[in-house]
């Protein structure tokens, strides 16, 4: 078995190491003897999305994702493609609210992909804080950081979890990022996936099914990680 992740635009959206998510997903494949291969885009790339298994858009500074905007246009349509047919992303932060339909900021309207009806609007002062999320589909909270100026607003969509401690989406309605079919988006950095094994096996998990029909993931020893885990729970909840 194999996947390829695909990290789309690594020179411009990869804040606070967003890349140590593929690191992640990569070593969690090759512990189960699943081979992974990572391609990397860069803005003048083209992109076969019918190659890619799970997406990777990371975070990204106003002015990155302002850069990253145009480019997405030429892409929408494929990448729309992807996510319909049950392709796997997972979006981060400036990632994240390019999954939506805008990022309205003081400097004006970043245009997103619209693969996801949201929206986000700038507000003051930035959400920064550590943060832990609960959702049923997975056994331990998600736990990591969050830094971001936007508000983001999901309207029914299924948040990715409900906030125990810290901002989410936007501060006010108690719900932290985005899961639609096998899109995942997220304000929570840090990197995400190494503190929270089970989204990274979420996302494997997804990308195998789709590929290969229904697959079980060999457990891994997670002791430590969930140690990790639990200490920030402990602490902030
Ligand atoms: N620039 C966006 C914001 O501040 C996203 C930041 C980020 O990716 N951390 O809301």
């Amino acid at each position: 078995m194999k996947i390829t992740i695909g990290h789309l635009y690594p020179d411009l959206l990869n804040l606070y190491g967003d890349r140590g998510n593929i690191q992640c997903m990569r070593k969690r494949c090759e512990w189960r003897g699943i081979e992974a291969e990572v391609r990397e885009y860069q803005l003048t790339d083209s992109i076969d999305f019918s190659n890619l298994d799970i997406v990777l858009l990371g975070g990204g500074s106003d002015r990155e994702q302002m850069l990253v905007c145009e480019k997405l246009k030429t892409i929408q349509k494929d990448f729309r493609d992807y996510v319909e047919a049950g392709g796997v992303v997972i979006a981060v932060c400036g990632g994240y609210q390019l999954l939506g339909h805008y990022y309205d900021t003081d400097d004006g309207r970043i245009e997103g992909l619209s693969l996801v009806d949201l929206y986000t609007e700038q507000g003051s002062p930035r959400l920064i804080s550590n943060i832990v999320i609960e959702n049923e589909l997975f056994e331990q909270p998600i736990v990591g950081f969050e830094n971001h100026g936007g508000r983001t607003y999901i309207g029914d969509n299924r948040p990715l979890g409900k906030v125990k401690f810290g901002y989410g989406n936007n501060g006010k309605d108690g719900a932290e990022g985005i899961l639609y079919k096998n899109v995942v988006g997220t304000y929570l950095h840090g990197p995400l996936l190494p503190k929270n094994p089970g989204v990274c096996d979420y996302l494997i998990r997804n990308a195998l099914e789709r590929k290969y029909g229904k697959s079980e993931l060999a457990p891994l020893d997670d002791s430590q990680e969930l140690e990790a885990n639990q200490y920030i729970v402990g602490r902030f909840c």
